[in-house]
């Protein structure tokens, strides 16, 4: 018997540029991988399935895109829920009928919007993906594993990416995972296995878990068992990891770890002042003094890369600056490969906070959650502070200590790096000095378009995706207007109080996102 045309699904990862950069950030690493474990719950060769990252490509506007769809999926940041209200739009004015699912972090932390918005609000992990498609489409069209679609991303870069681990064991107050509250788990080996063997080889791969280390020294011998022995099969060139600060209170891990094939390692070291340290909550760093951690770890032929964060409504730009001036004059660490402002992500201890100190600046807008736009009430000037973050994220004025930084770190490290550990590392320190030359895409880059915006999100514009890229059904209109955390006045906004009243309650009555265990 011929079964009916396959079902046309589209997945899309649903992304906001800071910078509003129209082409996507192909060169950027890590990539986010949602839309390919989700694509990874459907049947293969059952459905006509597109997987497209916004991150990676840019704005999906294309108005054919959404033509004869049976599915949307949507998967992004909590900030991206404006973006996905938008493709939501987009799906049924080109395709009545479509059934919109989206997941992740956006349903989790505005859980009314998102049953307001979607035909399925799914506030579980992946797995819940083949219990929709179940009840939509049938059995058989729910795969058998989930494992990520790599053969649908258009990615030509050197990296693949594998999950080890789900969640953290600790609680940072700013970070996105202690709003979830879900519990830290370790996948078992054989799937960590199957993932490695479903990646393109012979790349390096990425360990994207947020805590690949965890909190079970056994789990993270097994794991690494595993993978020395496929890295040692020329399965691929090798790996990087993101570990949290306590990874480097025994050294043998560090040992370990090398044996296993690893070429360096991410780390959130967010600020050297141990002051913020404990407004953050973040302990593990406190374990280890953060330099010594650094200086260990490169000395041991393990590349370290990490983040900073700055945060206006409880540092001094004379105390920001000082940290900037510290570290791109301390050749014996690294140059940052991120920095951002802190951001009070919704649902967060960060966030609760700045609530009640009534820190958020008026008409403060979800979509500028990005670390790049200011969100809260800063200690100095509005204007300064606004010139401080404009000049942040590439080092701004900084030119001449980057470059004399990246003599100093070569000649330090010239003998415990490799080549290409050094390559990396240096390339990284340059193209905060020369972004233009070194790199198109990974960088917020300054455009014309950039030079309106205000870095502040009271005034910051929304930007082009903000207006129809075609014309949509009348009733879609609400779609674009976007999703305020506070009103003019800088009261919480009602329709946000609404969602996280609920999502407080819910997880009273059930249980669930209240788990989580610190080590
Ligand atoms: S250690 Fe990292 S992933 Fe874990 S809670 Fe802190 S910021 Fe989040």
């Amino acid at each position: 018997m011929n079964r009916p045309s396959p079902p046309r699904i589209l997945i899309v990862l649903a992304h906001f540029d800071e910078t509003r950069n129209p082409r996507g950030r192909p060169d950027f690493i890590p990539q986010g991988t949602g839309h390919l474990f989700l694509a990874g719950a459907f049947a293969r060769d059952r459905v006509d399935l597109r997987a497209y990252s916004e991150f990676h490509d840019g704005p999906l506007v294309d108005e054919a895109a959404f033509a004869d769809l049976d599915m949307l999926v949507l998967t992004g940041v909590t900030a991206a829920f404006d973006r996905m209200q938008h493709l939501t739009a987009y799906a049924r004015t080109k395709s009545p009928g479509c059934v919109v699912v989206a997941g992740g972090p956006v349903v989790r932390n505005l859980p009314v919007s998102s049953a307001e918005t979607f035909d399925y609000a799914c506030d579980g992990d992946v797995e819940e993906m083949q219990a929709v498609i179940r009840e939509v489409f049938g059995e058989w069209a729910v795969s058998e594993t989930i494992l990520p679609r790599f053969d649908l991303a258009n990615w030509r870069g050197p990296v693949s990416y594998i999950e080890t681990s789900r969640y953290c064991n600790f609680k940072c107050s700013f970070c996105a995972l202690t709003a979830e509250g879900r519990r830290y788990h370790s996948y078992d080996p054989a799937y960590i296995e199957a993932q490695l063997r479903n990646a393109p080889p012979k790349k390096y791969v990425l360990f994207i878990d947020n805590n690949f280390y965890g909190n079970s020294k056994d789990v993270f011998y097994d794991k690494l068992e595993v993978i020395r022995s496929l890295w040692r099969e020329g399965l691929f060139q090798g790996w990087i990891a993101l570990v949290t600060g306590d990874f480097f209170r025994d050294p043998a891990n560090l040992e370990a770890v090398r044996a296993a094939g690893c070429l360096g390692l991410f780390s959130g070291v967010e600020t050297l002042n141990e002051a913020q340290l404990k407004r953050y909550q973040k302990k593990q760093n406190l374990v280890v003094p953060q330099l010594e951690a650094i200086q260990t770890c490169l000395n041991a032929g393990v590349a370290f890369q990490y983040g900073l964060m700055f945060d206006p409504s409880s540092q001094t730009i004379e105390a920001m600056q000082e940290e900037l001036a510290f570290i791109t004059g301390e050749t014996t660490m690294p140059l940052p490969a991120f920095l951002s402002l802190t951001i009070p992500l919704l649902g967060t201890p960060l966030f609760d906070e700045c609530v009640a100190d009534e820190r958020f600046l008026p008409s403060a807008k979800l979509r500028d959650m990005d670390g790049f736009t200011l969100m809260t009430r800063p200690l100095d000037g509005l204007e300064d502070v606004a010139l401080f973050a404009r000049k942040l994220s590439r080092l701004d004025g900084n030119r001449a200590r980057i470059l004399r930084h990246c003599l100093g770190f070569y000649r330090n490290y010239r003998h415990s790096l490799s080549g290409r550990q050094m390559i990396h590392l240096l390339a990284n320190s340059l193209r905060l000095a020369l972004p233009s030359v070194l790199h198109r895409h990974g960088l917020p880059t300054r455009s014309g378009s950039d030079e309106n915006l205000t870095y502040v999100t009271t005034t910051q514009p929304l930007g082009p995706l903000y207006t129809p890229a075609f014309r949509v059904g009348e009733g879609f209109r609400s779609h674009f207007a976007p999703t305020m955390i506070t009103d003019a006045s800088g009261a919480l906004d009602d329709t946000i109080a609404r969602n996280l009243e609920f999502r407080t309650s819910r997880r009273q009555r059930t249980g669930t996102g209240i788990e989580h265990s610190s080590s």
